[in-house]
């Protein structure tokens, strides 16, 4: 069951601001929310801890 029915390609081609955790596209040059410059690529394996 998806509760959230997030295209997985959408998902991948997203930049996670490293400040707020703001989603921008993988486009963004800077963060749409803080407009912070620190984005990361989202990785698609989460971390099973
Ligand atoms: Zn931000």
């Amino acid at each position: 069951m998806a509760k959230f029915p997030e295209p997985e390609k959408e998902i991948n081609d997203v930049l996670i601001c490293m400040r707020c955790k703001a989603r921008n596209s993988k486009t963004a040059k800077a963060c749409r929310k803080c407009g912070a410059i620190y984005l990361r690529k989202k990785r698609k394996q989460a971390k099973a801890k």
